[in-house]
């Protein structure tokens, strides 16, 4: 996949982070708190029905660097506050998503890192027995547990750490431990929430905390909650030369420390140790943000502190008061971009750049609220946290850098300057969810997000964050903050549930935005409305002559909004309307029209003006996320922003059509040099683009033109898309008309594609290889079965068929079909088996350029490569020979390079190859080198045989290779077109032409070139 998605998935791993409470009580004065908590909370305005289990831990755990270990006893007072008895109790084991073929990791015979527990007791120092199902462990009680009543257990364990990974791990020296300990699964309203762990997130109950930690004597601790005993901290801790004492000792020091932390009113602790770390501590009113850094990355983060604590501040101005004294911000070693605990957050320690710091910093501190504070389930309503931590991320970064600079900081490399790409983080957000929403695999935002069957990230993150910017701006900031601030005040330290917020920001706004909510969280639905017609004439009313206006609007999808109206007249004056929807808004304000309720799919408004109408505008600031805002508006031509050399897959403006044009070179025989220009051009990606080549040869005075053009068939589904295509090109000329649809059955859907082709041959000079003269001219039909790939699955397929059928006005009478299978087996990180097996037949007259071929595909489809496209463009050499050609039907490397480009092509094909994708070990011997380390290796065998009714020695070929290819191309030869390259190493085939030896090294060379597709 190209980068968007690459880069998405690293933004996506920005995770949450946690907050610290502190206590100044030690002691015995933590059971006094522990109790006034209590009040606090029955005094809190709580919602009836609602309850919330209590737990009370004190935990001793010891961590032997050495070993990667921990070891740690447990003891926790559970108070059952809920009006049920309960027979048994659930607990937590996250890490043993480590276990050996664990639910996680079904395939994975190795064993990663687990939880043991020894053994539960109860208060007399009984055994209790209990079940362990992966990373849920199961206690039936002794005695049920009745309302009111509570528990007292002990329980033993150890823990083997997990390598870092996204969330904690340990990496060397360095120890992020997150989620380690047995912790009780959540009983609410709801019942018990007995997930297990994939890689979701976390759920857990409130409580309090006394946890005291033992590290040998170097390591300093970072940890949830506040710590008792700050004497323990070296002295040198504060000190940015501060060394590690514990390598440079002959003997290691074996004495250790013990750091003594209390949290109070949290739902989680973790803590971080490094011999290393440097303690920075800045007070920001009754909060101290505590930055625990590595020595050799203070620079960078220096450079960024200001911006945290301003972050910081905005945070607690837009949502409420930050109630806890600490709040620990930590350099650590997790792979994700950052997670978050209560009262810590640990960041990516890889992070290079200063304003990429920043901005996860800022996204993991919004979680101390939309999580630490406002503790929803992560896995079952993941939205509530991440969608309102990316809208406050955004809207906080916003704050420091202006919403134009806010500009993303991986995008932000010396050449993307130079070529004028930037994109702030809103806009990105959006342009997310619209290439997303358009992909037809959209997924409901209130997903378990287990059960997602694509990507989880943009509907939780992306789309969450643009349906928040989108309410803010309809009902304005006062009142959406209203909303969030009640929300706040009334559910943190408590468990929401969506419909809590609802009903909270509902009252708290005094609006009933139900159908936002239900719309947005629940539906897939996109939003397009149109302005479909306007007319006007003069009238003559009681007041005198007006001007009487009807506008026709219509929804062209069902997701229904208010939409605003602007409508400039003549006499140069402008006049707003807003069009409500019913029960919300409505008739609050006399620039309102009536209401336009969201079952009805057309609305008439009709208005007296004082002048005639120049323009009208649905939507004029861009409130709404509209999939097509062209249709808006009465003038039709949508605005066009023109780009040079500008990488094609930009979508700088959300209003406008963006193209890019592209000067290009190449040369043939015929035509000398060849000037052209390019241009590609789109509208969110899918929605609308376009692909023109023109060009001139210099010697033949030639002149050459390639248009292509799709779009959504306009009837009102995203399903539906047509494609044209015309050319007159070296040689050749043609047309394709073709409609495609595409299912959004999950995760396997279909696509079909019927279309009319014409194509001719006008000067054979031009073609490297041999065609027929004449004019072919099919009907084509395509069928693509897809199944999606999902984290845990083994195996992916995906089926072609491709049928053409001569049709009317042509000079070959020919059929032709093609089935290829394409399988896919993950066999571990990296490595895949790939399969292809081909089959095809042609029944008739076709035309040579149709044929078979068993090094790959048909010269028709060649044409679409420039490379490959006409004589003369690649050296004579690599063509005579078949170093050069492109990957289809029998892809036998060997047969181009010993039978020459003109090598018999055949009516059937029957051909199968297996690639093992094997890890590129230049990855790692040369990892700064500019191009080895990203090119991809496989070892692979293949068959092909061109009459499969008959298979014979000469008509059929097998061999052994490597491949090479190269996916990940620098930009200057993506601006040449070309997406992949490829060369493959025959070192065995089977049929050497007379006296050539199998065994001898061969190549041969292929490029897949994506615009002229
Ligand atoms: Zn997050």
């Amino acid at each position: 996949m190209d980068s968007p998605f690459w880069y998405m998935r690293k933004r996506f791993w920005r995770r949450k982070k946690t907050k610290t409470a502190h206590l100044s009580h030690p002691g015995f004065h933590f059971l006094l708190s522990f109790l006034l908590s209590l009040v606090v909370l029955v005094r809190g305005e709580s919602p009836p029905g609602y309850f919330q289990q209590q737990v009370h831990y004190a935990i001793s755990v010891r961590l032997f660097p050495e070993l990667v270990r921990l070891e740690g006893r447990e003891t926790l007072t559970y108070f059952n506050r809920s009006p049920d008895t309960l027979k048994t109790l659930y607990f937590h084991l996250y890490w043993n998503k480590f276990r050996a073929h664990s639910y996680a990791r079904p395939f994975s015979g190795r064993e990663r890192g687990h939880i043991e527990v020894l053994s539960v007791q109860d208060s007399s120092g009984r055994d209790l027995n209990f079940s362990i199902d992966n990373t849920i462990l199961r206690l039936p009680l002794p005695r049920p547990l009745p309302p009111g009543d509570s528990l007292y257990l002990q329980v033993q364990f150890t823990g083997m750490i997990p390598p870092s990974g996204e969330r904690f791990g340990y990496s060397g020296e360095h120890f992020d431990i997150g989620n380690w300990y047995p912790v009780p699964a959540v009983y609410d309203a709801r019942g018990w929430h007995i997930d297990q762990h994939l890689d979701g997130e976390f759920y857990q109950e409130w409580g309090d905390y006394e946890v005291e930690i033992t590290v040998p004597r170097p390591f300093v601790v970072a940890a949830t909650g506040r710590l008792m005993n700050p004497e323990v901290l070296p002295d040198s801790v504060q000190y940015p030369g501060r060394t590690i004492q514990y390598y440079l000792q002959q003997q290691p020091d074996t004495t250790t420390v013990t750091y003594r932390f209390v949290a109070e009113r949290v739902h989680d602790f973790a803590f971080c140790a490094d011999p290393e770390f440097v303690l920075k501590q800045i007070q920001v009113g009754q909060t101290t943000l505590q930055f625990f850094l590595q020595p050799y990355r203070l620079k960078t983060w220096n450079s960024i502190l200001q911006r945290v604590v301003e972050g910081f501040s905005f945070l607690q101005e837009k949502i409420g008061a930050y109630p806890y004294r600490q709040l620990s911000i930590v350099d650590a070693l997790i792979t994700a971009g950052g997670i978050e605990y209560p009262n810590l957050v640990m960041i990516n320690g890889y992070i290079i750049s200063p304003r990429e710091l920043a901005i996860t910093i800022i996204h993991e501190m919004a979680h101390q609220w939309f999580y630490g504070l406002l503790a929803n389930n992560q896995t079952r309503h993941g939205w509530m946290d991440e969608g309102f931590t990316t809208f406050f991320e955004i809207w906080a970064t916003e704050h420091l850098w202006g919403r134009e600079g806010n500009l993303n900081p991986t995008r932000q490399s010396g050449w993307q300057r130079w070529l004028g790409y930037t994109q702030t983080a809103r806009r990105e957000a959006y342009l997310n969810y619209l290439e997303y929403a358009l992909s037809g695999r959209e997924e409901p935002i209130d997903t378990h997000f287990d059960y997602f069957q694509h990507n989880p990230y943009i509907p939780t993150y992306d789309k969450m964050a643009v349906g928040l910017f989108t309410l803010k701006r309809l009902i304005g900031d006062s009142l959406f903050l209203r909303g969030i601030r009640t929300y706040y005040r009334r559910w943190r330290f408590r468990h929401p549930y969506p419909e809590d917020l609802f009903l909270t920001f509902n009252r708290a706004t005094g609006m009933h935005l139900n159908w936002f909510w239900e719309q947005w969280l629940r539906t897939t639905w996109l939003l397009d409305v149109r302005l479909r017609k306007a007319v006007g004439r003069w009238v003559q009313r009681k007041g005198g002559r007006q001007f009487r206006l009807t506008m026709v609007l219509e929804r062209k999808q069902p997701l229904a909004m208010p939409v605003d109206v602007a409508i400039e007249l003549r006499d140069g004056s402008q006049r707003r309307y807003r069009i409500p929807i019913p029960g919300w808004l409505s008739r609050t304000d006399s620039s309102d029209l009536p209401s336009w309720h969201p079952a009805n799919r057309r609305y008439v408004a009709r208005l007296y003006l004082p002048a005639p109408v120049r323009r009208i505008q649905l939507d004029p600031q861009s409130k709404l996320p509209d999939i097509n805002p062209f249709n808006n508006d009465n003038r039709r031509i949508p605005p066009l922003k023109l780009f040079w050399l500008h990488r094609q897959y930009v979508e700088p403006d959300l209003r406008c059509y963006t193209a890019t044009l592209f000067p290009q070179l190449f040369f043939n025989d015929v035509d000398g040099f060849v000037i052209g220009l390019r241009s590609v051009g789109n509208f969110v990606g899918p929605l609308y683009w376009h692909r023109l080549e023109t060009q001139l040869g210099s010697r033949s005075g030639q002149p050459g033109l390639s248009f292509r053009w799709s779009s959504l068939l306009p009837i009102g589904t995203s399903r539906v898309r047509y494609y044209l295509f015309a050319y007159r090109l070296e040689g050749r000329a043609g047309g394709e008309l073709a409609l495609s649809y595409r299912t959004r059955t999950q995760p396997v859907n279909h696509r079909f594609l019927l279309g009319w082709r014409v194509r001719q041959l006008y000067d054979n000079r031009y073609p490297a290889r041999a065609w027929s003269p004449g004019t072919v001219s099919i009907l084509a039909f395509e069928w693509i079965r897809h199944r999606s790939v999902t984290a845990y699955r083994k195996l992916v397929t995906r089926w072609q068929l491709r049928v053409e059928v001569a049709a009317p006005g042509g000079d070959y009478p020919f059929q032709r079909w093609e089935l290829v299978l394409l399988p896919r087996i993950a066999l571990g990180p990296q490595t895949n088996l790939r399969g292809r097996l081909a089959v095809g037949q042609i029944e008739g007259k076709p035309p040579v350029q149709y044929l078979f071929y068993p090094s790959g595909a048909a010269p028709v489809r060649e044409f679409s490569n420039a490379f490959a496209r006409s004589r003369g463009t690649l050296p004579v050499d690599w063509v005579r020979d078949g170093h050069f050609r492109l990957p289809g039907g029998g892809q036998v490397a060997s047969a181009a390079i010993d039978g020459a480009p003109s090598a018999q092509g055949g009516r059937r094909l029957l051909a199968a190859r297996i690639d093992l994708d094997l890890a590129n070990p230049l990855a790692r011997l040369l990892p700064s080198w500019p191009v080895l380390p990203t090119l991809q290796t496989a070892v692979y065998a293949a068959w092909s045989q061109l009459n499969w009714k008959k298979i014979t020695r000469r008509s059929g070929d097998a061999e052994l290779g490597l491949t090479l290819f190269w996916d990940d191309l620098p930009f200057p030869l993506r601006y040449l077109g070309m997406s992949d390259v490829k060369l493959t190493l025959p070192f065995w085939y089977s049929r050497p032409a007379a006296g050539n030896n199998p065994w001898k090294l061969r190549w041969a060379l292929s490029v897949g070139f994506t615009p002229f597709r």
